[in-house]
C-alpha cells in the first residue's frame, strides 16, 4: 500500500519514470489516475471468526490504551531502544479494533520494534480518521514489483545501468573526490 500524503521521495522519483504500459505517462500519473477511478472504501474492514462484520466506527480504546499510546508516541527513539511494542502496550490493547486495523494495514505484529511502531504512528497519523475504510490507501495498477520495480529497472537499464543477478556482495569500493577508497 501507498498513500499520496506521504511517500514524498517515492513519488518524486516516479514523477520522472515512464510507465511501462503507457509510455506517455509517468508511473506517478498513471497511479494517481488509477486511484481516482478506483477509490478504496472498505465496507467490511474487520470480520470475526464467524465471518461476521465487526463494527469499526469506534477504535475500542480504554483510557489506559489511550495513555499508553500517547506515551509511546511521545517517546524518543533512544528511550524506546530495542524494545518491543508489547513492552509499551498492555495485552488489552492488542484486542482493540484499532490494533486489528492498524496491524493489518501496516503488517505489524505485537513483537515488532516499538521505534518502528512509533514512527508509523507519527507518519500515518492522518490514517486514524479513515482507517476503517482505508480511504487514504493508494494502490499501484499491478503488484508493486510490476508497477514500481520493473518500470524503474527498465528506465535504469535504458540509461546504462547493468544489473547483475544472483550474486552476493561481500565488499565494495566507492569513489570519493576522484580517489578510489575501500570500505
Ligand atoms: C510484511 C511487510 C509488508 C510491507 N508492506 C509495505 C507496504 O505495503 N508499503 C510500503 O511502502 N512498505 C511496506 N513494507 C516495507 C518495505 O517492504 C521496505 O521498506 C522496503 O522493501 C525496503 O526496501 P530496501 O530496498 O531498502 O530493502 P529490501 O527490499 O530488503 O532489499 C534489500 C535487498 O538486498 C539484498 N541483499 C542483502 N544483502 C545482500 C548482499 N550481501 N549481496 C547482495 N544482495 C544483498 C536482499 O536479498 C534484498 O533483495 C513492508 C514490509 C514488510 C516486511
Amino acid at each position: 500500500m501507498l498513500t499520496t500524503d506521504n511517500y514524498e521521495c517515492t513519488w518524486d522519483l516516479y514523477k520522472s519514470i515512464p510507465s511501462l504500459s503507457s509510455k506517455d505517462k509517468t508511473v506517478f500519473n498513471e497511479t494517481v489516475k488509477f486511484n481516482e477511478a478506483h477509490k478504496s472504501n472498505a465496507m467490511a474492514r474487520l470480520v470475526d471468526r464467524r465471518h461476521a462484520k465487526v463494527p469499526v466506527s469506534l477504535m475500542g480504546f480504554s483510557m489506559q490504551d489511550r495513555m499508553e499510546l500517547l506515551k509511546i508516541s511521545n517517546s524518543h527513539d533512544d528511550m524506546l531502544g530495542a524494545s518491543y511494542i508489547t513492552d509499551w502496550l498492555s495485552p488489552a490493547f492488542f484486542e482493540t479494533e484499532f490494533w486489528y486495523m492498524w496491524a493489518t494495514t501496516f503488517a505489524f505484529q505485537p513483537w515488532h520494534s516499538a521505534v518502528e511502531f512509533k514512527r508509523y504512528l507519527h507518519r500515518f497519523m492522518l490514517e486514524f480518521s479513515r482507517i476503517e475504510t482505508l480511504a487514504g490507501v493508494k494502490r499501484t495498477i499491478y503488484n508493486q514489483y510490476d508497477s514500481l520495480a520493473r518500470s524503474l529497472q527498465t528506465w535504469l537499464e535504458e540509461h546504462g545501468v547493468c544489473f547483475v543477478m544472483n550474486c552476493r556482495v561481500t565488499d565494495l569500493d566507492y569513489k570519493s573526490e576522484g580517489m578510489m577508497q575501500s570500505v
